[in-house]
């Protein structure tokens, strides 16, 4: 095939790479894989069960229970609650839209509450002024890889009687120093949801996501919820209440299990090539670099950074090969879909800021440290630095 690429077009740098990932390990993922055509057993099983146990070691939690996307295991924690109408979830309206589908698909009514500018993360404060008698839990988003100020949602938590759910979509492996002790995302609410979608740091060949649990109790009843309510250990098509189709295959575990071994090495990686962005991109005054707090264990999912003018600088990278993302263009409160809950613009203007502000740039294990000072020249570049 002949290339109609011009001599001078440079390799491209894109926001993400899978391949990149997969062809080192592209025979051992090919090998599992091949193990459950062989076994023909597509659905849950003892694939599955593994994974979910090595998934649980990993996190470091009693409990998992594998499902059929990140969206999914948020749906399924919220049916926990047995939500009734006007039962209020407190959430963060700078994520990605599933966090508040779910609350509304779970028959809840959402309730945004602002961020913290500096981690893009939930602000307690804005929090606690948003509960009331309606609320039944507190849903924070662990955001581009670092946890939430856990400690006093928490607190906040314990005071009112509310469960706490981690949206941990983007932060599998990242820590939080709590009460002088590092807890991993997902162990500290009553129940933490994970996404395998092919792009997050552990990312299967499609959907999957999983439910993270110290409660076996629950870990129990998300097990029936996940085959329509079934009580398919005691009593088959016997159901005690309704649920849905929402499993992880077993091609997915057995993809998962062999990449969650590479899992703590890729996420070192990660932490070595934030590093090396904050250090030439620091100089750049016009930009803000991501806040990593001391008390975190940032798994950098996303390295975002605020800039002014972001679209034009996003059109200037992307004309010299180099892709980003904005994550996320339109906070949550402002959605079509979200009218009937009477939020208007300026409500909530941090999420607001950070919209216009954010860029994501490439981020990826197998990034290349050349890469990377092409990505800060670009950026250095178009602001004269
Ligand atoms: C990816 C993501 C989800 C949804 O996960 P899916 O597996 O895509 O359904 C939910 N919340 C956040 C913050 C995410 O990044």
């Amino acid at each position: 095939m002949s290339s109609r690429q011009t001599p001078e077009t440079k390799t491209l740098i894109p926001l993400f790479d899978l391949a990149r990932q997969h062809v080192p390990i592209a025979e051992e993922l090919i090998s599992a894989v091949a193990r459950v055509a062989e076994a023909q057993n597509f659905v849950l099983g003892a694939g599955v069960a593994e994974f979910e146990a090595a998934a649980a070691q990993y996190i470091g939690v009693g409990h998992t229970v594998g499902v059929a996307s990140g969206t999914d295991a948020l749906y399924l924690a919220l049916r926990l609650l047995g939500l009734q109408p006007g039962d209020e979830i407190i959430t963060s309206p700078f994520t990605f839209f599933a966090t508040a589908g779910a609350i509304e698909n779970a028959g809840g009514r959402i309730v945004f509450a602002d961020i913290d500018p500096r981690t893009f993360n939930l602000d307690p404060t804005a929090v606690a002024a948003a509960i009331s008698s309606r609320t039944r839990a507190i849903l924070p988003v662990h955001l581009f890889g670092q946890m939430a100020e856990m400690g006093p949602l928490l607190e906040l938590a314990a005071q009112r009687g509310l469960w706490l759910i981690e949206d941990a979509a983007q932060s599998i492996g990242a820590k939080a120093l709590v009460e002088g002790r590092w807890r991993s995302a997902g162990t500290l609410g009553t129940v933490g949801c994970f996404s395998f979608y092919p792009t997050k740091n552990l990312g299967g060949w499609g959907d999957g996501g999983l439910v993270s649990t110290d409660d076996p109790e629950l870990a129990e009843r998300l097990r029936r919820l996940r085959v329509h309510g079934e009580d398919y250990a005691n009593a088959r098509y016997v159901y005690g209440e309704v649920g849905t189709n929402s499993r992880l295959d077993a091609i997915q575990a057995a993809v998962l299990h062999v990449k969650l071994r590479h899992l703590p090495g890729w996420t070192e990686t990660r932490r070595a090539r934030a590093a090396g962005y904050d250090q030439r991109l620091g100089e750049i005054d016009a930009i803000t670099t991501p806040t990593a707090e001391p008390d975190r264990f940032h798994v950098y999912s996303l390295y975002t950074i605020r800039a002014p003018r972001r679209d034009q600088l996003r059109e200037h990278l992307g004309k010299r090969g180099i892709g980003t993302g904005v994550y996320y263009p339109l906070p949550l409160h402002l959605q079509p879909c979200f009218g009937h809950l009477g939020y208007r613009a300026g409500d909530l203007p941090e999420a607001e800021r950070a919209a216009e502000e954010v860029l994501s740039l490439p981020l990826y294990p197998e990034l290349t440290v050349e890469e990377q000072a092409r990505v800060a020249a670009g950026i250095a570049e178009f602001y004269g630095a």
